[in-house]
């Protein structure tokens, strides 16, 4: 398919050379007729990542690699070189080869980075693509030091800077952070692409290895990142913005906005009209969000299946009945940093409740988001110049729709739903300035002419009558010929292929006039043309580019004029995702029958009938036990600290992941899968289930399951909620049974914070002496050999494993579970010494099945 190219003259060589130059680190796609073609080295990467064939020229030792694709392969082909992590520098012919004589002029239109993707091809739809800047470590005066061997407590603690940006959502944020923070808050934004300086390539890049994160690296000249310089430069940049009145201290600040510098200085050089789609720069400061670290993102699938990296079957997959790809995006970013401030999520919840109670208002508003598609995205196409007429009429389709939006939300009474109707911007300036331009069924592109709505511009118009032949024109030529020659059966005709004819029977064909050129002989008539046909048509032919020409300037213009409305659709955006993430949330929590959740200050976490929002929607009606938990600051109140013991299977980490769960999901706004809930703001959660082996990062399942929980217990505070499974299976059982102990030791004692620990030690049973310690147990009911698991919490431990029984349900061989069963017998007889804590541990409750918090619902203060 792709075989020769034109001969490579040395002046295009030179253009070529030329973007390369332009572009370092980019492969340059360069436009040959109707081809995108690489060289060299460019070629021979794109052959292995594309699967093209690598052809030359010219033969022999100096031939020049080339590997291309049929233009319109661009796109796909852009999507699997990004997904790469690659840069791509596309250089287009900016003369028309078909009025050009000559070596037509070539330039670098375009430069697409993994962060600066703008386009919806390139982009998942409910995730955000991050381009960050890194300052590993910014001492100020003193040189810089390895970031693995920060000294945070010294006075003059170095910081790291870190700025990201969403280009597509114009979100720009600058954080300063200690620089141990740094791999945490890299994993949370999970960036496309992360620029440093080029001294820190090496540093950085291992960074992120270590983090798991597989951004593309891209070093930049040091003084983009100059913490002396960068916050001058950049409020010079951001067109005089004061950066104190962005809410930033520029000394305290500095790492942080000496890496937004780079970040806008890499925009420049990039994607320049992207700059104009920025929002505001904001500050990052930690502590506005309850924190989830990544490893507690990850185990607990707020946002994607630890398995197949999937929504589906995450939290966010569950609650996302979102209308619009924003709606999404926006879910997802309150599920990882739900809010702390009670009274924002009191508005939520309450704004949920009214659509949980007015189902039909929540209806209608669906219907009304549901085909209003990606206007974040879209607008961030008009912004940087790549939008089409398709583009422009979903804008205007929007703003049709806002009025109605409106309408639906006046009624309602005052909260984050009113305040919601009030700041909708009716955009009906924007509306009709669209309705007026384009007409409907736009093409995506503006090449493909004919989506200026007729009657908008008159010299359009005339010009469109024109090419179409000029019915006026026709009507009148034909009446003078026929006059003229007396032949009756004489017609103008005009098609797109053969152009203007006249057209005559073949019984009249022999009485044409002299000035009559044979032009085509068809079935029964002859076809002619004259000088004046001739000259007509070249004016339609011209007429035919002068009206694509007009459209495209049309169109421009429509374009800068949204352009220049771009911070007004961006605030619909973000107000148009926010109702229908509410109104997403309300359709689940009605159709799940999930509860409002009361949210208090005190350290407390009360469930009941709790459940857990995905086994819900996964199991057959029915058969999901609702389990009940309460926790209290006060030993009166109830336990601090559950011990969760019970076989293999029994639904333990189910019982202690739901809680985790239903706190994240009340502090985003959403109610809970409970039939009540009271929910103590949580600071910080913790979440450590099951050792996911990673091996990828070069650690050890036991050295990552330490690292996490050393984390755990060095960051929680005491309202804090921390979720911990299994800690110490991956060493000997002395060992790891003493590391469990001491850990919930720490936590009961020093830390205080609200606790939920799973384990198979059954001797941790006897901590229960401790205030504010309780066991639970799943609950399994045997029937001679077989074994129930009624994933029923109860109070009391257990006291056996099961594990043999749980073996033989997964179909272990009957030798071996006859042979296990000898030896637990023998070793249950004549047991080792000795116990950690020295004690016999035991279930210390008479009746290990009793409810869960007695017989009785715990009172209710409502
Ligand atoms: P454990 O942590 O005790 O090994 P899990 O919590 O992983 O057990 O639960 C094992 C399986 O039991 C789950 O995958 C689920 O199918 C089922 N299960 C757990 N809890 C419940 C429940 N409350 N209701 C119904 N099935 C449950």
């Amino acid at each position: 398919m792709f075989a020769t190219f034109p001969a490579m003259a040395t002046p295009m060589m030179q253009q070529f050379e030329a973007a390369k130059a332009r572009c370092p680190g980019a492969l340059v796609l360069f436009r040959m007729g109707d081809f995108y073609v690489l060289f060299g080295d460019d070629a021979r990467e794109a052959a292995e990542l594309l699967d093209l064939t690598v052809t030359s020229r010219e033969k022999g030792p100096d031939a020049m690699p080339m590997a291309g694709f049929p233009h319109h392969q661009l796109d796909p082909q852009l999507v699997k070189l990004v997904a790469a992590g690659r840069r791509v520098a596309i250089c287009e012919q900016i003369d028309d080869p078909k009025t050009t004589k000559g070596l037509l002029r070539r330039e670098v239109t375009r430069i697409v980075t993994p962060g600066i993707a703008a386009d919806e091809s390139l982009l998942d739809p409910t995730r955000s693509n991050f381009l960050v800047a890194v300052i590993p470590v910014e001492t100020g005066q003193e040189p810089r030091a390895s970031p693995a061997s920060p000294s945070s407590d010294s006075p003059q603690a170095a910081a790291a800077g870190i700025a990201w940006i969403d280009v597509a959502g114009g979100r720009f944020q600058a954080a300063v952070l200690p620089p141990a923070d740094l791999a945490e808050h890299l994993q949370r934004l999970d960036p496309a692409e992360c620029l440093c300086d080029e001294r820190d390539h090496e540093t950085v890049s291992q960074l992120l290895r270590s983090a798991g994160l597989h951004a593309a690296v891209t070093a930049r000249p040091s003084w983009w990142f100059a913490t002396d310089r960068g916050p001058e430069e950049l409020s010079r940049k951001l067109g005089g913005v004061s950066l104190e009145g962005l809410g930033f201290e520029p000394a305290h600040d500095a790492a942080g906005l000496a890496a937004a510098h780079a970040v806008i200085s890499y925009l420049a050089e990039t994607e320049p009209a992207a700059i104009g789609r920025i929002g505001q720069l904001k500050p990052w400061r930690s502590g506005h969000a309850m924190e989830i670290d990544e490893a507690t993102r990850r185990t607990l699938e707020l946002v994607r299946t630890v398995s197949e990296g999937r929504r589906a079957g995450s939290l966010a997959g569950v609650l996302d009945r979102t209308k619009t790809p924003m709606g999404a995006r926006m879910l997802s970013r309150w599920l990882v940093a739900p809010l702390i401030d009670p009274a924002t999520i009191d508005r939520r919840l309450d704004a949920v409740g009214m659509l949980v109670d007015n189902a039909s208002l929540a209806g209608e508003l669906a219907d009304t988001l549901s085909g209003i598609g990606d206007l974040e995205r879209i607008t961030s196409r008009v912004v940087s110049g790549r939008a089409g007429p398709r583009d422009g009429e979903r804008i205007g389709q929007v703003a049709r729709v806002l009025p109605r939006l409106r309408s639906l939300l006046e009624p309602v009474g005052p909260g984050l739903l009113a305040d919601c109707c009030d700041s909708l911007d009716p955009c009906d300036d924007i509306a009709s300035r669209i309705t007026q331009t384009l007409r409907e069924g736009c093409p995506a592109y503006t090449r493909d002419g004919g989506f200026i709505r007729p009657g908008f511009d008159a010299s359009l118009d005339e010009l469109v009558e024109l090419a179409s032949g000029g019915k006026e024109w026709i009507t009148r030529y034909q009446a003078e010929q026929v006059e003229r020659t007396g032949l009756t059966s004489l017609k103008v005709g005009f098609n797109r292929v053969f152009g203007f004819y006249l057209e005559v029977s073949k019984s009249q064909s022999d009485r044409v006039p002299a000035d009559y050129l044979r032009k085509q002989t068809v079935k029964n008539a002859e076809r002619y043309t004259t000088p004046e046909l001739d000259e007509r048509q070249r004016q339609v032919l011209g007429a035919e580019d002068a009206a694509v020409r007009r459209e495209c300037e049309l169109f421009e213009a429509l374009r800068e004029f949204l352009a220049g409305e771009h911070r007004r659709l961006d605030r619909t955006a973000d107000l148009l995702a926010m109702l229908d993430v509410l109104v997403s949330m309300a359709t689940v929590a009605r159709q799940r029958g999930w509860c409002r959740p009361e949210i208090t200050e005190r350290r407390e976490l009360e469930l009941v009938d709790g459940r857990h929002p995905v086994l819900e929607e996964l199991l057959p009606v029915g058969t999901l036990v609702a389990n009940d938990l309460q926790l209290a600051a006060d030993s009166a109140d109830g336990p601090q600290l559950l011990l969760v013991t019970g076989p293999n299977m029994g639904g333990k980490s189910t019982y202690i992941r739901q809680a985790a769960l239903a706190v994240v999901l009340a502090q985003a706004g959403s109610w809970v899968p409970a039939a009540r809930a009271r929910i103590g703001i949580v600071d910080r959660l913790f979440a450590r289930i099951g050792a996911g082996d990673d091996l990828a990062r070069g650690a050890s399942t036991f050295l990552v399951e330490m690292a996490q929980t050393a984390r755990i217990l060095n960051r929680a505070t005491p309202q804090s909620l921390v979720i911990l499974d299994e800690v110490g299976r991956g060493t000997s059982t002395f060992d790891g049974m003493a590391l469990a102990q001491s850990v919930v030791e720490h936590l009961h004692d020093e830390i205080g914070c609200r606790t939920l620990f799973a384990t198979h030690y059954l001797q941790l049973a006897a901590l229960e002496r401790l205030p504010g310690v309780m066991n639970v147990q799943v609950l399994v009911q045997q029937h001679g050999d077989h074994l129930a698991f009624l994933h029923k919490v109860a109070r009391g431990a257990a006291d056996r494993s099961w594990g043999i029984h749980v073996a033989k349900l997964a179909g272990v061989p009957d030798d071996v579970i006859a042979r296990a069963t000898t030896l637990l017998a023998s070793l249950e007889a004549d047991p080792p010494p000795p116990r950690p804590s020295g004690r016999k541990a035991k279930a210390t409750t008479d009746d290990p099945q009793l409810p869960l918090f007695g017989n009785e619902r715990p009172p209710h203060p409502h």
